[in-house]
């Protein structure tokens, strides 16, 4: 029993190295990501229900490591610890604002791309500056801010002041993962939001659940009545879809229309799914 228990602590205890040598290891490469040029801009697509045409996309960071793509999830909040978000930060919004420019210069039309920007990159400093330096180098790009509740975590006066500035700078921004914070409806009302995005997690299950479908129902109700448009988030079937649009949902995000797909790709896509 001794040597079962001993080679079973012995076993655990690798692999439990091994997941402190892996962050340690993505720690340390993580600051090198964006100067050897590993960093993916990819783009999920979203469509107008009614007619499944695509009306813009939302841009999501992946990282090439030793030919594997690390997904958001695991290398963001890594790299708010480490510091590292500063120039990843500075990589996206960049990358982001030069495909949306040049992808309306050759359309003839303004191609929105919507930029996450996490709690912690939001109290960075630089922001406004990369936004404004943003707006003189690609005058063309359409680029929108997503922000999720957790803004107002800390000071919430200079957040609201910060998200002010965004939105007279011509940036338009959307309350991301909505329902899944604290949220506050006050948020809605006295910050310059122009889009509500309802979090998956309503959608997942909005067919089987009466009570999430009325959720997400009285969400899109209030948010239009605040004058807000809405997008739902990671729509997977076309029952739920079929329910969205009844409601009155603008902007349907999911695996049911377009996966995020290198963001390369995206022109090609708008030209086939074309505006109206
Ligand atoms: P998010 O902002 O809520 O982004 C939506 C996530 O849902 C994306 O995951 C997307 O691939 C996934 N998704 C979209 N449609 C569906 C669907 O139909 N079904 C399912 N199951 N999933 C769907 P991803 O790309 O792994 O990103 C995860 C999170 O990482 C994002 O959540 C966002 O919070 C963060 N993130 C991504 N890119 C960036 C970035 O450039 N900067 C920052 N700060 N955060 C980012
Ligand atoms: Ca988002
Ligand atoms: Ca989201
Ligand atoms: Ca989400």
């Amino acid at each position: 029993a001794r040597e079962t228990g001993g080679g079973t602590y012995r076993l655990f205890n690798r692999t439990l190295d091994e997941q402190v040598k892996r962050q340690f290891e993505l720690d340390n490469d993580l600051r090198q990501a964006v100067a050897r040029d590993e960093l993916r801009l990819f783009a999920q697509a979203y469509v107008t229900p009614a007619d499944g045409i695509v009306r813009g996309a939302e841009a999501l960071v992946r990282w090439e490591r030793d030919g594997a793509l690390v997904s958001p999830g695991e290398f963001i909040p890594l790299a708010e610890r480490n510091g590292a978000i500063v120039p990843i930060s500075e990589w996206i919004v960049e990358n982001a604002a030069k495909a949306s420019s040049a992808m309306s210069d050759h359309l003839g039309f303004p191609v929105p791309i919507s930029v996450n920007i996490s709690a912690v990159e939001f109290r960075s400093t630089g922001l406004l500056s990369r936004l404004e330096g943003i707006r003189e180098l690609y005058p063309l790009a359409a680029i929108e801010i997503e922000v999720t509740e957790g803004v107002f975590a800390g000071d919430m006066k200079t957040a609201g002041a910060y998200l002010k500035t965004i939105d007279e700078m011509g940036f338009p921004l959307a309350i991301d993962d909505f329902g899944t914070g604290y949220s506050s409806l006050s948020y809605l009302r006295d910050f310059p939001f122009s889009k509500l995005k309802i979090d998956r997690s309503f959608i997942v299950d909005m067919v089987e659940r009466p009570r999430h479908r009325d959720i997400v129902a009285a969400t899109v109700a209030l948010a239009h009545h605040l004058g807000l448009v809405v997008t739902a988030e990671g729509v997977e079937d076309q029952a739920q879809n079929d329910l969205l649009k009844a409601m009155g949902v603008d902007y349907i995000q999911g695996y049911l229309f377009h996966k995020p797909a290198p963001i390369e790709l995206f022109e090609d896509l708008i030209r086939r799914k074309r505006y109206e």
